[in-house]
């Protein structure tokens, strides 16, 4: 390893690392986990929460619209009455209708209540999850901001040691990094063997010159792209 490029590269690689574990740190802790699994149930909550909503909705579309064909019948049934209409067969009929339309009434009456009460354990299910997520947001939201000075520090180390490495490396380097997210897997690896340490593909002989004459070559693979230096 004599490229002096990759020394320096390396060197910095440590500092990032370093920051990088901070950060993940952070993202694994239990409050982000609690964070997250307070996010979830609220976010189920609320659309089983619009769903009882659209269905109580539905259903008291439905049971206005009973209420009228019963006032409409019950109009035509007092009508009948009035005119004194001794077809007692029809009268009848009005009579077994308004039966079987209270009953119906009485079922959606039913199902509202049944919706009425899922729908306040779910609100009060919901209200207890806010609470929640507001408690681990503040200790997620603290634990960052303790966490900031190093970080910060860490970074401007970071970018004070990469000063004067070969541009096209470094932003090798910086496109490798956030494309691997917050992962502290190294970007810059040793070649040991024929193949990347990093994902294990084959480095032709053509490769290995390369190494041998820039100090340095990025992995075929795309999905990987390491810069590989010898060893
Ligand atoms: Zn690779």
């Amino acid at each position: 390893m004599s490229n002096a490029n990759i020394e320096k590269l390396l060197a910095a690689q440590k500092v990032d690392r370093e920051r990088l574990q901070l950060i993940q740190n952070l993202e694994k802790s239990k409050v982000k986990v609690e964070l997250d699994k307070a996010n979830q149930t609220l976010a189920s909550s609320r659309v089983t929460l619009t769903q009882l909503e659209n269905d109580a909705k539905d259903l008291q579309d439905n049971y206005q619209k009973f209420a009228k064909i019963i006032n409409d019948t019950l109009v035509q049934v007092e009508k009948a009455r009035s005119c004194n209409d001794t077809d007692v067969e029809h009268y009848d009929d009005f009579l077994s209708k308004l039966t079987k339309l209270e009953g119906q009434m009485a079922d959606i009456e039913r199902r509202i209540v049944q919706k009425t009460n899922t729908y306040k354990v779910l609100f009060n299910e919901v209200a207890k999850s806010s609470a929640i997520k507001k408690k681990y947001t503040e200790m997620f939201e603290e634990a960052k901001k303790d966490a900031a000075p190093k970080i910060q520090a860490l970074e401007k180390q970071f970018n004070d040691m990469v000063k004067g490495i070969d541009e096209k490396l470094l932003a090798k380097y910086r496109a490798i990094r956030v494309n691997t997210g917050n992962s502290v897997k190294d970007v810059v690896v040793p070649l040991t063997a024929d193949y990347c340490p990093s994902c294990s593909t084959f480095v032709p002989g053509a490769m290995v010159n390369k190494i041998k004459t820039d100090g340095w070559v990025i992995c075929d693979n795309s999905n990987c792209g390491r810069i590989i230096y010898q060893a």
